[in-house]
C-alpha cells in the first residue's frame, strides 16, 4: 500500500501548525475527540451506534474525572441539535454540520470529511490559541479529520481504529459486502500520520503491524472496559427474569448487539434449531432473546433474521427486542443463562465483558479480541470456527451439566473485575503523555 501514502507523510509542516512548546511534564488538559460517523449521544445496539459509542462516552467521563477535559466532535444527524451539549462534567459534545442530517450512510461520509473538518477548525478558531492539547480520533473517518487538525494545531494525534478494513475483509461472513479499497488507503495514511495508535488487544496490535506496516513502537495496547457500577449481578437472575417477564426455569441463550452478518446471530438460531431437533422436549423451556437492531450490511435485509427463525421452525422460541438502554440491557444479561457471540470478527466485544460483569458466562467464537474478553473454561466457552453444530454442543452443556452455568458465572464475574474504565482512562492518559513526549523530542 505504500504507493498511496503521501510523500509529505512524516515531515512536519511548519507555519501556523508548528508544534507548540509543550507544558512541563507533557500534561494534557484538554482533548479534541473525534467521532465523525456516530454520536456518543445515540442509543447503541443498532445502526452505526455500538461499542465505539460506549467506549467514547465511558472513556471521556473517566478522563474528565482525572482532570482531562474532553470535547467530542460528531456529525449532526438531525436538525435543531444544539451545537454544544454537556454530556457530563468536563465532557462536551459538539455537533458539526457536514452534509444533510438524514439519508447519508456511513459509506457516503468520506465525501463530507472536508465539511466536517471545516466545522472542527471553526470551533477551534473561536477559542483561545492552544485550546486543545491533543487530538484523539476514533475509526478511520475521524482519523482523516484528526490528521489535518492535529497538524494544523501543532498537537499530537492519537488514533484508535476500532475495526480495520483488511481484518474485516479477511473474515467476512458468506455473501457479506467487503470494505472498499478507499478505506484501506485511508487507514494506511492514518497509521503513518498518527503519533500513537491504541489497539484493544495484542492481537489487534499485531494486525496493525502485519496489515498496515505500523511500527510496533507506535502501538499501545489498552483493553476496553466495562462500567462495573452498572453491570453487576445486583439482585440476581430470578429478579431480572421476573422484571422482564421471562420464565424462571427456562434455558436462555441471549444475543445482544447490532444485527448484521459479521455478528452472526444466524449461527445462534441455527444452533438452537439443531438443539431442538435433537431434544424436542427442550422447546418447553427454551427462550432465545435477540436484543438489538439492524446495522451495516444487515440493513439490506432488516427482517432477515426473523425470516430465518420462521424457516428454521423456531419462531416460537426466539424473542426479538429492539435495542435497550444499558440499565435494561444489564437485566437481560442477568436473566440469561449464557450470552452467545458467534461473531466472525470482534476487535474486543464489549457485550461479552458486560455480561460477565453481571455473572453471566459467554459462549463466543475464538476470534479477534474475544479470547481476551472471555477466559475459556473459566468465564465461558470459546468455540473455534462457525459451525452451528459446535455452538449447539456448547449450549447443550449448559442444559446437561448441573453447576456449569454457576461455576462459569462466578468465573465470569471475577474475570470482568479487571476491566474497569478507570484503568482504561489511566492507560489512555499515559498514551497521551507518550505522544506529547514524542512531539517534544521532534520539536526540541
Ligand atoms: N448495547 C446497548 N443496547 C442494546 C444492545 C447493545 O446499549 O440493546 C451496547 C452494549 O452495551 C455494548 C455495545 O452496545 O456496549 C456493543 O458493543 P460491542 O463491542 O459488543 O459491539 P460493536 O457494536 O462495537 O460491534
Amino acid at each position: 500500500m505504500s504507493q498511496y501514502v503521501s510523500r509529505l507523510g512524516g515531515r512536519r509542516v511548519r507555519g501556523h501548525g508548528t508544534p507548540r512548546r509543550l507544558r512541563r511534564g507533557g500534561g494534557v488538559r484538554r482533548v479534541a475527540m473525534l467521532s465523525v460517523h456516530t454520536s456518543p449521544l445515540h442509543q447503541p445496539g443498532t445502526g452505526d451506534a455500538g461499542g465505539m459509542n460506549v467506549y467514547i462516552v465511558e472513556l471521556a467521563k473517566r478522563l474528565a474525572e482525572t482532570g482531562i477535559e474532553v470535547e467530542i466532535f460528531t456529525r449532526a444527524t438531525t436538525g435543531g441539535l444544539p451545537p454544544r451539549v454537556e454530556l457530563a462534567p468536563g465532557v462536551i459534545v459538539r455537533h458539526v454540520d457536514a452534509g444533510p442530517y438524514e439519508g447519508l450512510a456511513k459509506e457516503d461520509l468520506p465525501a463530507q470529511l472536508c465539511a466536517f473538518t471545516h466545522g472542527v477548525m471553526q470551533a477551534e478558531a473561536s477559542q483561545r490559541p492552544g485550546h486543545y492539547d491533543l487530538v484523539h480520533s476514533h475509526y478511520w473517518l475521524s482519523g482523516h479529520v484528526g490528521w489535518l487538525a492535529a497538524q494544523r494545531w501543532g498537537v499530537p494525534l492519537v488514533h484508535a481504529m476500532h475495526t480495520m478494513a483488511k481484518v474485516k475483509n479477511a473474515a467476512l461472513a458468506e455473501g457479506d459486502t467487503p470494505e472498499p479499497a478507499a478505506r484501506v488507503i485511508g487507514e494506511t495514511q492514518i497509521v503513518e500520520a498518527a503519533d500513537r495508535l491504541i489497539a484493544n488487544t495484542d492481537d489487534e496490535a499485531a494486525e496493525l503491524v502485519r496489515h498496515y506496516d505500523a511500527p510496533r513502537s507506535k502501538v499501545a495496547v489498552v483493553h476496553p472496559g466495562v462500567n462495573l457500577d452498572r453491570f453487576r449481578p445486583a439482585d440476581g437472575r430470578a429478579a431480572a427474569r421476573a422484571r422482564l417477564g421471562l420464565p424462571q426455569h427456562a434455558v436462555i441463550p441471549l444475543f445482544a448487539g447490532r444485527i448484521q452478518p459479521l455478528k452472526a446471530p444466524d449461527i445462534l438460531l441455527r444452533a438452537v434449531a439443531l438443539l431442538l431437533a435433537d431434544d424436542p422436549k427442550l422447546r418447553e423451556r427454551l427462550v432465545v432473546p435477540v436484543v438489538g437492531g439492524p446495522s451495516g450490511s444487515g440493513l439490506a435485509k432488516p427482517e432477515g433474521l426473523q425470516k430465518l427463525a420462521a424457516r428454521l421452525g423456531i419462531a416460537d422460541v426466539v424473542r426479538f427486542r429492539p435495542p435497550v438502554d444499558q440499565d435494561t440491557l444489564a437485566d437481560w444479561y442477568r436473566a440469561a443463562s449464557v450470552l452467545v457471540m458467534p461473531s466472525y470478527n470482534e476487535s474486543f466485544g464489549l457485550v461479552a465483558i458486560e455480561a460477565q460483569a453481571c455473572a453471566t458466562p459467554v459462549v463466543a467464537a475464538a476470534v479477534g479480541g474475544l479470547p481476551v474478553a472471555v477466559r475459556d473454561g473459566h468465564s465461558g466457552v470459546l468455540v473455534p470456527g462457525h459451525d452451528p453444530a459446535d455452538y449447539a454442543r456448547a449450549l447443550r452443556r449448559f442444559v446437561d451439566e448441573p453447576g456449569l452455568g454457576e461455576r462459569l458465572g462466578a468465573g465470569a464475574h471475577a474475570h470482568a473485575q479487571g476491566f474497569g474504565w478507570g484503568s482504561v482512562a489511566a492507560a489512555t492518559a499515559e498514551v497521551y503523555a507518550a505522544a506529547v513526549r514524542r512531539r517534544g523530542l521532534v520539536t526540541a
